[in-house]
């Protein structure tokens, strides 16, 4: 499939990971928009919200729980912004379900 995040996920593309485990992969964003910048990225393929069913909704519940247990792993423990970019109009590029993960400094909310 030609799809980025798939091909990291398959380790054909290099990404640097901070955590992985058999449904669940996160790395560095590329072109970081806050200090810490990460990608939670579920590793089954379906490109936005309107593609979740039952077990897909489970999957993306311990995404969630996850990234609560990791945060301070990985310098958020002073709080964190998540952010689901939803098609065109947000400006979604990669059509791989993904979690922002934005922190390590005061965000703005205006
Ligand atoms: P979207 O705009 O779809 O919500 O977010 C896609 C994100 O993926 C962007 O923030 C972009 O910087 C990141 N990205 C795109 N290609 C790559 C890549 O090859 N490696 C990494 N680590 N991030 C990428
Ligand atoms: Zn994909």
């Amino acid at each position: 499939m030609d799809c980025i995040f798939c091909k990291i996920i398959g380790g054909e593309i290099p990404s640097a990971k901070v955590y992985e485990d058999e449904e669940l992969v996160i790395f560095k964003d590329i072109h970081p928009m806050a200090k810490i910048h990460l990608l939670a990225v579920p590793k089954e393929h379906f490109p936005t919200l309107a593609e979740l069913g039952g077990e897909r909704a489970a999957l993306l519940g311990r995404t969630l729980q996850k990234i609560g247990a990791l945060a301070p792993s990985l310098g958020l423990e002073e709080g964190y912004r998540l952010v689901v970019n939803q098609g065109e109009r947000a400006g979604q590029t990669v059509p791989h379900l993904h979690i922002h993960i934005l922190g390590g400094e005061t965000l703005g909310w205006e």
